[in-house]
Protein backbone atom coordinates (compact mmCIF):
# COMPACT_ATOMS: atom_id res chain seq x y z
CA UNK A 1 0.00 0.00 0.00
CA UNK A 2 1.49 3.48 -0.84
CA UNK A 3 -0.95 5.89 -0.18
CA UNK A 4 -4.24 6.25 0.98
CA UNK A 5 -7.10 7.46 -0.55
CA UNK A 6 -6.56 11.12 0.42
CA UNK A 7 -3.34 11.32 -0.36
CA UNK A 8 -1.73 14.56 0.83
CA UNK A 9 -1.39 14.20 4.53
CA UNK A 10 -1.21 11.23 6.96
CA UNK A 11 -4.28 9.83 7.95
CA UNK A 12 -3.86 8.79 11.51
CA UNK A 13 -6.72 7.79 13.25
CA UNK A 14 -7.50 6.08 16.97
CA UNK A 15 -9.71 3.69 17.73
CA UNK A 16 -10.79 3.25 21.54
CA UNK A 17 -13.53 0.98 22.90
CA UNK A 18 -13.75 -1.98 25.39
CA UNK A 19 -12.81 -5.51 24.44
CA UNK A 20 -15.29 -6.51 21.79
CA UNK A 21 -16.43 -3.44 20.78
CA UNK A 22 -15.72 -4.04 17.14
CA UNK A 23 -12.38 -2.39 16.81
CA UNK A 24 -10.18 -4.92 14.65
CA UNK A 25 -13.12 -5.61 12.82
CA UNK A 26 -13.97 -2.10 11.63
CA UNK A 27 -10.10 -0.94 11.29
CA UNK A 28 -9.93 -4.38 8.72
CA UNK A 29 -12.71 -2.46 6.77
CA UNK A 30 -11.48 0.98 6.87
CA UNK A 31 -8.04 -0.72 6.20
CA UNK A 32 -9.18 -1.49 2.55
CA UNK A 33 -11.69 1.00 2.33
CA UNK A 34 -9.20 3.85 2.47
CA UNK A 35 -5.56 2.47 2.24
CA UNK A 36 -4.77 3.41 6.02
CA UNK A 37 -2.93 0.56 8.08
CA UNK A 38 -4.45 -1.07 10.64
CA UNK A 39 -1.86 -1.27 13.26
CA UNK A 40 -3.08 -3.84 16.44
CA UNK A 41 -0.46 -3.88 19.64
CA UNK A 42 -2.89 -7.15 20.74
CA UNK A 43 -2.02 -8.63 17.15
CA UNK A 44 1.76 -7.20 17.87
CA UNK A 45 1.88 -8.75 21.01
CA UNK A 46 0.39 -11.81 20.13
CA UNK A 47 3.03 -12.32 17.18
CA UNK A 48 5.64 -11.64 20.33
CA UNK A 49 4.46 -14.29 22.16
CA UNK A 50 4.05 -16.70 19.56
CA UNK A 51 7.69 -16.13 19.08
CA UNK A 52 8.97 -15.97 22.57
CA UNK A 53 10.87 -12.76 22.24
CA UNK A 54 11.64 -11.49 25.19
CA UNK A 55 8.49 -8.82 25.26
CA UNK A 56 6.52 -11.52 24.26
CA UNK A 57 7.75 -13.84 27.36
CA UNK A 58 7.25 -10.65 29.80
CA UNK A 59 3.45 -10.00 27.83
CA UNK A 60 2.46 -13.59 28.13
CA UNK A 61 0.93 -14.24 31.67
CA UNK A 62 -0.48 -10.57 31.92
CA UNK A 63 -2.59 -11.05 28.62
CA UNK A 64 -4.20 -14.25 29.36
CA UNK A 65 -4.90 -13.29 32.52
CA UNK A 66 -6.60 -10.12 30.86
CA UNK A 67 -4.62 -7.49 32.62
CA UNK A 68 -2.39 -4.74 30.65
CA UNK A 69 1.24 -4.58 29.30
CA UNK A 70 3.59 -2.63 30.97
CA UNK A 71 3.67 0.75 28.88
CA UNK A 72 7.18 0.73 28.49
CA UNK A 73 7.11 -3.09 26.35
CA UNK A 74 3.57 -1.90 24.09
CA UNK A 75 4.86 1.80 23.46
CA UNK A 76 8.02 -0.10 22.18
CA UNK A 77 6.47 -2.67 20.23
CA UNK A 78 4.14 0.49 19.05
CA UNK A 79 7.52 2.56 17.60
CA UNK A 80 8.76 -0.17 15.71
CA UNK A 81 6.01 -0.96 13.71
CA UNK A 82 5.32 2.64 13.48
CA UNK A 83 8.64 3.59 11.76
CA UNK A 84 7.83 0.63 8.44
CA UNK A 85 7.14 2.25 5.44
CA UNK A 86 3.92 0.82 4.76
CA UNK A 87 2.55 3.40 8.12
CA UNK A 88 3.70 6.57 6.19
CA UNK A 89 0.56 7.33 4.45
CA UNK A 90 -1.35 6.99 7.80
CA UNK A 91 -2.42 4.44 11.07
CA UNK A 92 -5.94 3.43 12.36
CA UNK A 93 -4.33 2.87 16.50
CA UNK A 94 -6.59 -0.68 17.51
CA UNK A 95 -5.84 -0.90 20.76
CA UNK A 96 -3.63 1.60 21.23
CA UNK A 97 -3.47 3.80 23.36
CA UNK A 98 -5.27 1.96 26.74
CA UNK A 99 -3.33 4.35 29.06
CA UNK A 100 -2.44 8.18 29.50
CA UNK A 101 0.92 7.11 29.44
CA UNK A 102 0.65 5.24 25.55
CA UNK A 103 -1.42 8.84 24.47
CA UNK A 104 1.04 10.77 25.52
CA UNK A 105 3.74 8.82 24.00
CA UNK A 106 1.56 8.31 21.24
CA UNK A 107 1.63 12.28 20.70
CA UNK A 108 4.82 12.95 21.12
CA UNK A 109 5.48 10.16 18.52
CA UNK A 110 3.28 11.27 15.78
CA UNK A 111 4.58 14.95 16.74
CA UNK A 112 8.32 13.91 15.93
CA UNK A 113 7.50 12.80 12.59
CA UNK A 114 5.20 16.15 11.69
CA UNK A 115 2.13 14.24 11.75
CA UNK A 116 -0.71 14.00 13.98
CA UNK A 117 -4.14 12.45 14.99
CA UNK A 118 -7.05 13.32 13.01
CA UNK A 119 -9.32 11.73 14.80
CA UNK A 120 -10.26 9.78 17.62
CA UNK A 121 -13.44 7.15 17.35
CA UNK A 122 -15.22 5.40 20.78
CA UNK A 123 -17.38 2.52 19.32
CA UNK A 124 -20.13 2.82 22.42
CA UNK A 125 -21.18 -0.38 23.28
CA UNK A 126 -22.83 -1.67 26.68
CA UNK A 127 -20.75 -3.82 28.80
CA UNK A 128 -23.51 -6.64 29.37
CA UNK A 129 -22.88 -7.17 25.51
CA UNK A 130 -19.10 -8.08 25.67
CA UNK A 131 -19.34 -11.23 27.09
CA UNK A 132 -20.97 -12.52 24.11
CA UNK A 133 -19.14 -11.07 21.15
CA UNK A 134 -15.87 -12.14 22.89
CA UNK A 135 -16.55 -15.78 23.78
CA UNK A 136 -18.59 -16.04 20.04
CA UNK A 137 -15.41 -14.46 18.49
CA UNK A 138 -13.22 -16.47 16.15
CA UNK A 139 -10.39 -15.62 13.00
CA UNK A 140 -9.29 -17.70 9.77
CA UNK A 141 -6.19 -18.88 10.27
CA UNK A 142 -5.28 -18.14 6.99
CA UNK A 143 -5.78 -14.46 6.57
CA UNK A 144 -6.55 -13.36 9.86
CA UNK A 145 -10.53 -12.47 8.57
CA UNK A 146 -12.51 -12.03 11.68
CA UNK A 147 -15.43 -13.83 12.29
CA UNK A 148 -18.56 -14.66 15.07
CA UNK A 149 -20.49 -17.52 15.86
CA UNK A 150 -23.58 -15.55 16.35
CA UNK A 151 -22.98 -12.17 14.09
CA UNK A 152 -21.20 -12.52 11.55
CA UNK A 153 -20.95 -16.63 9.94
CA UNK A 154 -18.92 -17.10 6.87
CA UNK A 155 -21.59 -17.67 4.09
CA UNK A 156 -20.46 -21.27 3.25
CA UNK A 157 -20.19 -22.99 6.99
CA UNK A 158 -16.86 -23.29 7.95
CA UNK A 159 -15.08 -21.94 4.89
CA UNK A 160 -13.76 -18.53 5.01
CA UNK A 161 -15.34 -15.94 2.80
CA UNK A 162 -12.49 -13.71 2.01
CA UNK A 163 -9.37 -16.98 1.24
CA UNK A 164 -11.56 -19.96 1.14
CA UNK A 165 -9.21 -21.00 4.22
CA UNK A 166 -10.81 -24.17 6.33
CA UNK A 167 -9.03 -23.79 10.29
CA UNK A 168 -10.15 -20.52 12.38
CA UNK A 169 -8.95 -20.38 15.56
CA UNK A 170 -9.86 -18.77 18.99
CA UNK A 171 -8.07 -16.65 21.21
CA UNK A 172 -6.98 -18.06 24.75
CA UNK A 173 -7.85 -14.94 26.46
CA UNK A 174 -11.38 -15.42 25.11
CA UNK A 175 -12.85 -16.87 27.76
CA UNK A 176 -16.38 -15.93 29.71
CA UNK A 177 -13.40 -15.23 32.75
CA UNK A 178 -10.83 -12.74 31.52
CA UNK A 179 -13.91 -10.85 30.20
CA UNK A 180 -14.61 -8.86 33.16
CA UNK A 181 -10.90 -8.51 34.07
CA UNK A 182 -10.58 -6.76 30.61
CA UNK A 183 -13.26 -4.25 31.14
CA UNK A 184 -12.12 -2.97 34.12
CA UNK A 185 -8.82 -2.79 33.15
CA UNK A 186 -10.67 -0.82 29.97
CA UNK A 187 -12.74 1.38 32.34
CA UNK A 188 -9.90 2.22 34.94
CA UNK A 189 -7.55 2.72 32.71
CA UNK A 190 -8.35 3.36 28.92
CA UNK A 191 -12.18 4.87 29.50
CA UNK A 192 -10.37 8.20 30.59
CA UNK A 193 -8.58 8.69 26.87
CA UNK A 194 -12.03 9.61 25.92
CA UNK A 195 -11.67 12.94 27.48
CA UNK A 196 -8.20 13.35 26.49
CA UNK A 197 -9.04 13.71 22.74
CA UNK A 198 -12.35 15.51 23.94
CA UNK A 199 -10.24 17.93 25.18
CA UNK A 200 -7.95 18.27 21.90
CA UNK A 201 -11.43 18.26 19.96
CA UNK A 202 -10.76 15.00 18.17
CA UNK A 203 -13.19 12.76 19.83
CA UNK A 204 -16.19 11.32 17.43
CA UNK A 205 -18.77 8.76 19.11
CA UNK A 206 -20.55 6.05 17.02
CA UNK A 207 -22.92 3.64 18.43
CA UNK A 208 -21.71 -0.05 18.08
CA UNK A 209 -24.49 -2.02 18.84
CA UNK A 210 -26.11 -1.61 16.04
CA UNK A 211 -25.24 -4.38 12.95
CA UNK A 212 -21.32 -4.03 11.83
CA UNK A 213 -22.22 -2.70 8.39
CA UNK A 214 -24.44 0.60 10.21
CA UNK A 215 -21.39 0.79 12.31
CA UNK A 216 -18.83 1.04 9.17
CA UNK A 217 -21.37 3.44 7.76
CA UNK A 218 -21.00 5.68 10.87
CA UNK A 219 -17.40 5.46 10.90
CA UNK A 220 -16.78 5.99 7.21
CA UNK A 221 -18.88 9.46 7.72
CA UNK A 222 -16.15 10.20 10.19
CA UNK A 223 -13.15 9.53 8.71
CA UNK A 224 -14.61 11.08 5.19
CA UNK A 225 -15.64 14.38 7.38
CA UNK A 226 -11.84 14.20 9.32
CA UNK A 227 -9.95 14.34 6.00
CA UNK A 228 -11.98 16.43 3.81
P1 LIG B 1 -12.32 -5.74 19.33
O1 LIG B 1 -11.25 -5.67 18.28
O2 LIG B 1 -12.85 -4.39 19.70
O3 LIG B 1 -11.93 -6.56 20.53
P2 LIG B 1 -13.69 -7.40 17.34
O4 LIG B 1 -13.68 -6.50 16.14
O5 LIG B 1 -12.76 -8.53 17.35
O6 LIG B 1 -13.55 -6.52 18.69
O7 LIG B 1 -15.20 -7.91 17.52
C1 LIG B 1 -15.52 -8.85 18.54
C2 LIG B 1 -16.49 -9.89 17.99
O8 LIG B 1 -17.75 -9.26 17.77
C3 LIG B 1 -16.06 -10.48 16.65
O9 LIG B 1 -16.42 -11.86 16.64
C4 LIG B 1 -16.87 -9.69 15.61
O10 LIG B 1 -17.20 -10.48 14.46
C5 LIG B 1 -18.13 -9.34 16.40
N1 LIG B 1 -18.65 -7.99 16.07
C6 LIG B 1 -17.94 -6.88 15.78
N2 LIG B 1 -18.75 -5.82 15.57
C7 LIG B 1 -20.02 -6.27 15.79
C8 LIG B 1 -21.31 -5.67 15.72
N3 LIG B 1 -21.46 -4.38 15.43
N4 LIG B 1 -22.38 -6.46 15.99
C9 LIG B 1 -22.23 -7.77 16.31
N5 LIG B 1 -21.04 -8.41 16.36
C10 LIG B 1 -19.94 -7.67 16.11
P1 LIG C 1 -6.55 -6.93 22.14
O1 LIG C 1 -6.14 -7.81 20.99
O2 LIG C 1 -6.53 -5.48 21.80
O3 LIG C 1 -7.86 -7.38 22.76
O4 LIG C 1 -5.43 -7.12 23.25
C1 LIG C 1 -5.19 -8.37 23.84
C2 LIG C 1 -4.35 -8.18 25.10
O5 LIG C 1 -3.07 -7.64 24.75
C3 LIG C 1 -4.92 -7.22 26.15
O6 LIG C 1 -5.87 -7.84 27.02
C4 LIG C 1 -3.64 -6.77 26.86
O7 LIG C 1 -3.20 -7.77 27.77
C5 LIG C 1 -2.63 -6.70 25.73
N1 LIG C 1 -2.60 -5.37 25.09
C6 LIG C 1 -2.94 -5.07 23.80
N2 LIG C 1 -2.75 -3.76 23.55
C7 LIG C 1 -2.28 -3.22 24.71
C8 LIG C 1 -1.92 -1.91 25.11
N3 LIG C 1 -2.01 -0.88 24.26
N4 LIG C 1 -1.48 -1.72 26.39
C9 LIG C 1 -1.39 -2.76 27.24
N5 LIG C 1 -1.73 -4.01 26.96
C10 LIG C 1 -2.17 -4.26 25.68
Amino acid sequence: MDGNRFDDRPADLVLLGPPGAGKGTQARILQERFGIVQLSTGDLLREAVAQGTPAGLAAKDVMAAGGLVSDEIVIAILRDRLAAPDCAAGVIFDGFPRTAVQAEALDALLADAGRGIVAAVSLEVDDAAMVARITGRSTCAGCGEGYHDDFKRPAVAGVCDRCGGTAFKRRADDTAETVSARLAAYHAQTAPLIDHYAGQGLLRRVDAMAPIDEVTAGMAAVVETALA
